[in-house]
């Protein structure tokens, strides 16, 4: 997208906020920081510019989330007409927490998205995949015009979780000037960033099994593909969930010789997720080929069995192959 094009776009949905009484706002299943963070740093915005507007965030809560950013607060009505819905950070409709259904009954529907686009939906689309996270284009959106958008303390402090999740504490080669640009200005504002980074960096008792595990038991191939899996058996006897395998995401990409990587939890329908990462070869395609998508060097997938995951590692080190051989 250029530029003028985005500044055209970000007028469209400055004048949506105002025009719109109520305004709800949606994010993806299984939220992460970037969805809550630019969920509620959005909200508080639009709050505190017009306080006389009812905001809505919808989305199942998600209890360290919720404690550590904001819990939802959803219109309690299915009744969305009249109204403007902003989805964030979703690229398909199959993955947004809320019922399509409803939300095509809005008067206005707005995609606000950072990932690769798989799936245009709503009246005003703003998705620009280069960008590090939703929240930096939120805090891009205030940026551009701080005139008309007020940023608060808890909007910044959002905002700033946001990046820092998608980025993993500004590492990711999706880290850019304009980045590390916006998280500077919402640093002005009076949160504990140093706080934030503690609590992120913390390890729970069930993560400490679930690292000790992981660091025991990734395989890593000759090429340079990592993986672990988790069994259903494996979770119950680690006493954890699939949520609480993220932790051990970065660490398989941490081990020496990897460059790309999965982590494989089954499900409890028996087929697992595959969450696939790399640090060069593009792997987004691999995801799409099994039932995923997302980005060059995050992805996501599903695996209807083991089968299914030797062949996504094999397809990973045909990748990594490739790569090296460019
Ligand atoms: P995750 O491993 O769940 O953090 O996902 C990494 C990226 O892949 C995210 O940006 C997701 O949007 C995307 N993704 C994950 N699962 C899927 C899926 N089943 N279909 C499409 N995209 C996905």
């Amino acid at each position: 997208m250029k530029e003028q094009h985005i500044s055209h776009i970000q007028k469209q949905i400055l004048q949506a906020i105002a025009e719109y009484d109520d305004i709800l706002i949606f994010r993806h299943v299984r939220p992460d920081l970037d969805a809550i963070g630019s969920q509620i740093g959005l909200a508080r915005m639009i709050e505190a510019t017009y306080p006389d507007k009812k905001v809505y965030t919808h989305g199942k809560d998600v209890p360290w989330l919720s404690e550590l950013i904001a819990p939802m607060n959803p219109l309690p009505s299915k009744d969305f007409t009249g109204k403007l819905v902003i989805v964030l950070d979703t690229a398909n409709t199959d993955r947004l927490d809320g019922n399509i259904e409803n939300i095509n009954t809005a008067a206005c529907v707005i995609k606000i998205d950072h990932h690769l686009p798989v799936e245009a939906y709503g009246q005003v689309q703003w998705v620009e995949p280069d960008a590090s996270s939703a929240s930096e284009l939120i805090a891009k959106l205030w940026w551009n015009h701080s005139h008309e958008l007020k940023m608060t303390t808890e909007a910044a402090y959002a905002l700033y979780a946001g990046i820092v999740g998608d980025t993993n504490r500004f590492l990711y080669d999706s880290t850019g000037p304009e980045t590390m640009q916006l998280a500077g200005e919402l640093m002005r504002y009076p949160f504990d960033h140093a706080a934030l980074h503690f609590k992120l960096a913390e390890i729970t008792p069930v993560e400490r099994r679930l690292i000790a595990y992981t660091l025991e038991n990734a395989h890593v191939s000759e090429v340079g593909v990592g993986m672990i899996l988790f069994t259903s058996e494996t979770l119950a006897e680690l006493q954890a969930t699939d949520e609480d395998t993220s932790v051990t995401l970065s660490l398989v990409g941490n081990i020496q010789g990897v460059i790309s990587w999965g982590v494989f939890v089954q499900q409890s329908t028996g087929s697992y997720r595959c969450r696939l990462r790399s640090k060069g070869p593009a792997i987004n395609e691999i995801a799409a080929r099994h039932e995923g998508g997302g980005h060059k060097l995050a992805s996501g997938a599903n695996a209807h069995d083991e089968m299914e995951i030797k062949e996504i590692v094999k397809e990973l080190e045909d990748a990594v192959l490739q790569f090296k051989n460019k």
